[in-house]
């Protein structure tokens, strides 16, 4: 038969016997890729020789030869089953991240594209674009700046740790370029250039691949088939607007594309709602569309100065706008179950314990209460930066305290609120009663149910189903639907972990998040069954107290109590409220052994002059009996 061929390797396989696979193939004239899952370690072999499956299913260390159906090979998912994540200096493309990158349509001089950087790095995008080599419509158009661009744009990403995109339009240059950037782009108009694609997939560097102004979502792969079966694994594809007969929009982008390329390929894409539209105030409303529908990221021009941009500026956002959008597109991630990603200097958490975090360094480790799969584990993987938390199961809120408290852990991730449930008090008390833990961070994760069985087993199987009282509950309708009987188990992830372990349970399932399937390599039946979609986790992320320094805290949470008199409380709100410090929250909570007295938790959001706060805790303080700053937080 002809190749190309995924061969999925035993789980036991020797490295000799795999170094005689791969010798074997390459040998036969083939490209060998190994990609190593988490389940299994697979090789794509490509190439032009035809070659017998048997003959290479009857290797040692084989399991199974797997042909690949579709005309591209390295970019489908067929081969490489989980999303490709890579890096590009600090920032992470790929997985739950969303990399915006902002920059003018070229770089037009060294004060412009350093002011552009800045403005970009300051309103939370991660890249900067600007093009030096520009392809123009017409030959009597600004070029760009070709090499001198190149020099300019290079100390703008120094000057601001942005790492830099641009376009490559010639082969010849492509080598040349590598000193000066991070990112090739191919544009639009080289889509299908292929001596281009090969020069610049033999890079191994990144590459922002852009779809070609008529090209089909095959032919666009098949480019990327071309960069991948170059050398580089490391393949952005970018949805930028397709010719259509419309012609109010200079393009019409293809939002459909973005979940159909994230189920025919691995490979991260991103949208780019500028050339898509061509229109300033357009740009904004399919950035969101774009990440709705799934993309990993944007790409967004941006200029100091629109109106005098010398190409593409009716598409160009103002900083101001470009800021809105970052803005916008932080409030909808977390609907789709993701996160903006930030540079390490901006991360949250740097913001407010300072060079305590050094995100880019050594990972750290970061305790929750629950099985791996928990939902608690998912915000930790969400709030620190991808790949950096090492993530210490615990069994129950006080050990997460523990661990924290004793250095097993660096970080703490607790669930405080849910938006259906309310207060998760029993963390407020633990708070209260270990004045050696802070209150650091906090995050807000979107909770999706999943309802997870063993693999084959089909709904109508099912008769009894699983999981924390809480999520029972927010599935109540789902399971009363199918009068199942629910069993209240420790934790989510934990039922799914006990049902993973008794193979017989076929008429069980338990109810979780989609990564607890995966963890305990178990099949999602039905995704999203809770009954209402509203459904949002508030966790606080905890260190101890002599870790932390903040710098630029923009939220406390304090905790006080009051004497039973009249106009107690009210005592204490009017110091907040002369302070013009706004409450976003109270609650009362019952002191142990003191009964009918209350203790008050009151979170606020602080203003850039934080001695406002400081000087309204001093009057509360001397107003009330005890006084706690749980912590002081960045959002
Ligand atoms: C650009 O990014 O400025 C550009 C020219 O894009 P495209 O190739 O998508 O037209
Ligand atoms: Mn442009």
């Amino acid at each position: 038969m002809m190749i190309p061929m995924i061969i999925v390797l035993e789980t036991g396989i020797t490295e000799k016997e795999k170094t005689y696979i791969r010798d074997f193939l390459t040998g036969q004239g083939l490209q060998v890729r190994e990609i190593v899952g988490e389940k299994d370690t697979v090789l794509g072999a490509v190439g032009q020789v035809s070659l017998d499956q048997r003959t290479v299913e009857l290797l040692p260390g084989v399991a199974r030869v797997i042909p690949i159906s579709k005309p591209y090979k390295l970019a489908s998912r067929e081969l490489h089953r989980e999303d490709t994540v890579f890096s590009v200096g600090h920032v992470t493309v790929g997985g739950s991240r969303i990399v915006i990158i902002g920059g003018p349509c070229a770089v037009e001089s060294r004060e412009q594209i350093l002011e552009a950087a800045r403005a970009v790095k300051e309103a939370g995008g991660v890249m900067l674009r600007g093009g030096a080599f520009k392809p123009r419509t017409s030959p009597y158009a600004f070029q760009g700046l070709g090499f001198e661009g190149l020099r300019y744009l290079k100390e703008a990403g120094e000057a601001t740790g942005l790492p830099v995109v641009t376009e490559v339009v010639a082969p010849g240059d492509v080598e040349a370029m590598a000193e000066y950037i991070d990112v090739y782009q191919i544009g639009a108009r080289n889509m299908q250039n292929f001596e281009l694609l090969k020069t610049v997939g033999s890079m191994g560097m990144p590459v922002i691949l852009k779809r070609g102004l008529s090209a089909t979502i095959n032919e666009w792969l098949m480019a990327a088939e071309y960069l991948l079966a170059s050398g580089t694994d490391k393949v952005i594809l970018c949805e930028r607007g397709i010719r259509t007969f419309e012609t109010y929009t200079r393009n019409t982008l293809d939002i459909s594309a973005i979940p159909i390329i994230r189920k025919l390929s691995h490979l991260p894409v991103i949208v780019d709602p500028s050339h898509g539209t061509g229109i300033r105030d357009k740009v904004l409303p399919m950035a969101l569309a774009g990440v709705a529908a799934g993309a990993h990221g944007l790409i967004v021009e941006v200029h100091p100065d629109p109106e005098k941009a010398v190409s593409d500026g009716p598409q160009t956002l103002y900083p101001e706008q470009f800021r809105k959008l970052v803005h916008d597109v932080e409030a909808l991630a977390p609907v789709v179950g993701k996160e903006v990603a930030r540079l390490p200097e901006n991360h949250h958490l740097r913001a407010a314990v300072g060079e305590t975090v050094q995100f880019t360094g050594d990972s750290c480790r970061v305790a929750f209460q629950g099985e791996p799969g928990a939902y608690s584990e998912k915000a930790l993987k969400h709030y620190f930066p991808e790949g950096r938390a090492e993530s210490l199961p615990c069994g129950s809120f006080e050990e997460v305290f523990d661990a924290v408290l004793k250095g097993k852990a660096d970080w703490g991730m607790l669930p405080m609120e849910n938006s259906l449930a309310g207060s998760i008090l029993e963390n407020y008390d633990l708070l209260n009663l270990n004045p050696d833990v802070s209150i650091v961070g906090e995050i807000k994760i979107r909770i999706r149910h999943n309802l997870i069985a063993h693999k084959g087993v089909r709904i109508e199987d099912i008769t009894e189903v699983r999981s924390h009282p809480q999520a029972l509950a927010q599935c109540d309708r789902f399971i009363r639907d199918h009068r199942w009987a629910s069993i209240p188990a420790y934790d989510t992830s934990g039922a799914v972990a006990d049902l993973s372990r008794d193979r017989d349970a076929r008429h069980r399932a338990a109810i979780a998040s989609d990564e607890a399937a995966r963890v305990w390599d178990m099949e999602i039946l039905k995704e999203g069954i809770e009954t209402n979609p509203n459904n949002y986790t508030r966790f606080a992320v905890i260190g101890r107290r002599e870790n932390v320094n903040v710098s630029k805290p923009n939220k406390a949470t304090i905790m006080f109590e009051i004497s039973d008199e009249a106009g107690s409380l009210s005592k204490c709100l009017a110091f907040f409220a002369r302070h013009q410090l706004n409450m976003t929250r109270i609650e009362s909570r019952p002191i142990h052994g003191k009964p009918w007295s209350y203790s008050f938790y009151v979170d606020l959001d602080l203003p850039e002059d934080i001695s406002t706060f400081e000087g309204a805790a001093e009057e509360v303080k001397g107003a009330v009996k005890g006084f706690r700053i749980l912590g002081m937080y960045r959002v």
